[in-house]
């Protein structure tokens, strides 16, 4: 088992509070059970035990900095986890932090750039798009302190290295071509969209049903405007289903039949499944062993039958997966977005229509340039 992603829950709690959230805001309630920073000492544990996993795997992996909000860990605290890190990981283990931007300071970039760490930001689109879903605890939009974090992050004279990207989750209800408009003139370099989380049990925002293609309007709207733009801001996941279509392997988790060894830690150094599980219900995240950094070796934890078999559920299972056109291009999407109370994972996808509507879109946009037959 070859590990190419930690996640690292460096905070359990977030300065804002979007509707959306999985953590917060459907049903799951480990957080509360998780220091509110990582401590000192769990840093110290999370640098030597990655120092070990450096021994022990030949493949080098990336360190994502999360939460909550990683950025409440503060100045202080967060030299100190960048200055421990990187003392064990050298510059081929990249390390990246995924903010809501909201406490973006000088300072705080000041350090991403000497410790050579770069933040990717979420934000949805225009202030009436953010700031639906995106609020703070009094439920007030963050759009303009997100701008604001951007700004400072663009004009930072180490902006090409720091400022990695965009995340941006779908409001269906939303123009396509606004959304894309907005973040391309906030001066990314890349964008990346995510569906909104969702289940056949309690189908996502926006769809009205498992056949509804509401989403993949939406992003047929999208690759056309993309495919259109003379000077187009990388879309990673249009790019990955342009990609895979063509032969090629994608970059993340969701799509192809590519696997991704992806492990969580968690604020108090316990090891978990892949986080947006937890939006299907109450401790769909945990494994039914309770590992800890601080005295397990992340490689013999990742070389478990447990792991493996969460690992295996980036598969799909359902019959009509296994039989689909689109299997090699779709992957069957997200584990989380496959789940169902009566089923577990074996389902297909809760977006199984509008990934086909924009997988043959994608096809027939190749075609016609020539590039497939
Ligand atoms: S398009 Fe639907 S059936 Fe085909 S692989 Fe994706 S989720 Fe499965």
């Amino acid at each position: 088992m070859q590990i190419d992603t930690i996640l690292v829950k460096v905070a359990s709690r977030c300065n804002i509070n979007c509707t959306y959230c999985y953590i917060f805001n459907m049903g799951d309630e480990g957080w509360r059970d998780m220091p509110n920073l990582m401590s000192e000492e769990t840093i110290k544990d999370l640098s030597r035990s990655l120092s070990q996993l450096l021994k022990d795997q030949d493949v080098p992996f990336a360190t994502v900095l999360h939460g909550g909000e990683p950025l409440m860990l503060g100045a202080r605290r967060l030299q100190h986890l960048l200055r421990e890190l990187r003392e064990v990981l050298p510059l081929a283990y990249p390390i990246s932090l995924q903010t809501n931007g909201v406490l973006i300071t000088e300072e705080i970039l000041d350090l991403c750039s000497n410790y050579r760490v770069g933040i990717s930001i979420s934000i949805d689109g225009p202030k009436e798009i953010n700031d639906k879903f995106r609020v703070d605890k009094q439920g007030r939009g963050t759009y303009q302190k997100v701008v604001d974090g951007i700004t400072l992050l663009k004009n930072h004279s180490d902006a090409e290295f720091l400022y990695a990207g965009l995340l941006s989750v779908i409001d269906p209800d939303s123009d396509p071509e606004e959304v894309y408009r907005c973040l391309k003139g906030l001066g990314t370099k890349s964008i990346d969209f995510l569906y909104r989380d969702g289940n056949h049990t309690s189908l996502p925002y926006g769809k009205s049903s498992l056949d509804s293609t509401e989403y993949g309007e939406w992003l047929v709207k999208l690759l056309d405007i993309y495919i259109a733009d003379k000077t187009p801001v990388k879309i990673r996941f249009l790019d990955d289903i342009l990609r895979i279509a063509l032969g090629g392997i994608g970059v993340k988790e969701g799509l192809g039949d590519n696997f991704y060894g992806i492990a969580i830690i968690e604020a108090d150094g316990s090891l978990a499944k892949n986080d947006t599980l937890k939006s299907n219900f109450d401790g769909a995240d945990k494994f039914d062993e309770k590992w800890i950094i601080q005295t397990d070796r992340l490689s013999e934890v990742f070389n478990t039958s447990s792991f493996a078999e969460y690992y295996k559920l980036q598969n799909p299972t359902s019959r009509m997966c296994n039989s689909c056109e689109y299997l090699a291009i779709c992957g069957g999407g997200m584990p989380l977005h496959r789940w169902s109370k009566e089923n577990a994972y074996d389902n297909p996808s809760v977006y199984c229509s509008d990934q086909k509507l924009l997988i043959s879109r994608a096809i027939s946009i190749l075609k016609k340039e020539g590039m497939l037959q």
